[in-house]
């Protein structure tokens, strides 16, 4: 039954749902970085092109690729999608059979090309670059102390420290420079690092973020998610385990470590939301994951309606899930457009919020006269929560029930994700039901983590089954000591 205290006529108008209209136009989690690397391969910044292209999801804001042929580096980098960064001539011009590449997502002030990866310096011992995903939580700390000792910082990103204790260790063998490197980190991290005619693969200690190797032919590929390999034709071999440090080189690739494995961590949030799904992470499939949360969804807080929905593309194997396991049919009820790139005018309210249409609509045949399901992965602010309801009633829903495949999003991330400070996150500040009456929806439920944990399928014995679930409930595996979680990439 629709709630007592619902506020039918607040379609398009309300204080809360214009909070935020200035900023983005969806409030989403925002992926941090995507990586892609390739050792031995003639072709090698092209496929690191199809590569980066199959992780663009990951950030949107830059792309770049540094190439070597065992001499020199080679590099392009621009702020933009892959395909507008790259064109033949300028992959071809990048020459070399061993390549790193990156896609980056930045916070706003943030986004100029000069954090754009890979970073590319020279050092006394020659050249060296480096691609990342994740976020150091001690990178102030040790930026400052590296300052106070006469290091020049070129960039504002976390990344470039990575690179001053490497070219600064008193370490003979690099091998030994990067470890030590390495072991002063904090936080979450993926790294693939070029040093002249070597290729290094490290992943931190709490495996926070993923990172696979695959083959192709001879050559070894890295890349943040395995749909990259399906891509570019490589077979998957295995995750890189927390701690390790894989060196490539001409001699073949050597498995080794930095660090002992700490408490595994992988984050959630990738199981959720971040990852493709048709990527695979430790193993496990993730739209299957994703349909798995759906079922455990319509388990927790079953509700008689009409038809099941996703808010796309990340909620569509969730709803699949929620409507085979009640029975309710699964329909397209919100289509989201690919091709509205990003919107730069919106001179006033009215064309703004003609703005947010632009990205997604209700399907009025599909959700008219209907009580809707809409299943979503978070809610953040809450104000794109409310404005994808306020669409589908607009659309002719007579009743509109919330499922959220996480639990209340409560607390910042910080290995990597854009998350807004604590004061603008609704659900560290408002009850459930005070989120509902928010978001204007008939019924609210956020999956338990219990159910979350249950639903990914992760071997149980380990610590919260080997995941982070610190912006649920602040259970960090690391030490953390900032406020403002971002992406440091
Ligand atoms: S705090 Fe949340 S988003 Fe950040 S790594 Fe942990 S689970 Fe992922």
């Amino acid at each position: 039954m629709p709630h007592e205290s619902l506020n039918r006529s607040r379609y398009w108008d309300g204080d809360y749902y214009n909070e935020g209209m200035d900023a983005a136009t969806f409030d989403k989690l925002k992926e941090e970085c995507g990586v892609f690397g390739v050792y031995g391969h003639p072709e090698a910044s092209a496929l690191s092109f199809f590569g980066l292209h199959a992780l663009q999801h990951r950030g949107e804001e830059s792309a770049g690729i540094c190439t070597t042929d065992g001499k020199e580096f080679y590099y392009h980098r621009d702020m933009g999608l892959v395909k507008e960064v790259f064109d033949n001539d300028r992959l071809i011009s990048l020459k070399g059979s061993t390549a790193i590449g990156h896609v980056r997502y930045s916070t706003s002030g943030e986004s100029q090309l000069q954090n754009a990866q890979p970073l590319v310096f020279k050092y006394r011992g020659g050249d060296m670059a480096i691609a990342t995903n994740g976020n150091l939580v001690n990178a102030a700390e040790i930026r400052r102390e590296l300052e106070e000792q006469g290091s020049i910082f070129q960039t504002t990103s976390d990344t470039e420290v990575v690179i001053h204790l490497i070219a600064r260790s008193q370490q003979e063998d690099i091998v030994e420079a990067v470890k030590e490197a390495l072991r002063r980190l904090v936080g979450g991290f993926a790294f693939l690092i070029l040093v002249n005619d070597q290729l290094f693969v490290a992943q931190d200690p709490h495996g926070l973020r993923p990172l696979v190797i695959g083959k192709l032919g001879d050559a070894y590929v890295f890349a943040s998610e395995t749909c990259a390999f399906e891509t570019v034709g490589a077979t998957y071999l295995r995750d890189i385990a927390p701690g390790e440090l894989l060196i490539v080189n001409q001699d073949g690739m050597r498995e080794d470590r930095f660090a002992p494995m700490q408490r595994r961590a992988i984050c959630a949030m990738e199981y959720i939301y971040f990852s493709r799904p048709d990527s695979d992470l430790d193993n496990i499939n993730l739209h299957s994951a994703r349909k798995r949360m759906g079922q455990k969804l319509a388990m927790e807080a079953f509700v008689d309606a009409d038809v099941v929905t996703g808010v796309p593309d990340s909620s569509i194997s969730a709803a699949i899930g929620y409507a085979e396991q009640t029975g309710i049919p699964y329909e397209l009820g919100l289509i989201k457009n690919r091709y509205t790139g990003r919107t730069f005018i919106q001179p006033s309210q009215e064309l703004r919020e003609r703005g947010v249409k632009m990205k997604l609509s209700a399907v009025r045949k599909v959700v008219e006269g209907k009580r809707v399901v809409m299943i979503d992965d978070s809610i953040v602010r809450g104000t794109t929560s409310l404005r994808i309801v306020n669409m589908l009633r607009e659309a002719g829903a007579k009743e509109v029930h919330v499922r959220i495949t996480s639990p209340p999003y409560m607390n910042p991330c910080f290995y990597g994700i854009d998350t807004p400070s604590r004061n603008n996150l609704i659900a560290a500040s408002k009850s459930v039901e005070e989120i509902r009456q928010a978001i204007n929806a008939d019924s609210l439920h956020f999956l338990s983590k219990d159910g979350l944990l249950e639903a990914i399928g992760r071997p149980q014995g380990e610590h919260n089954r080997g995941m982070c679930t610190g912006c649920f409930d602040a259970d960090y595996p690391t030490e953390v000591n900032d406020e403002d979680g971002s992406c440091g990439c």
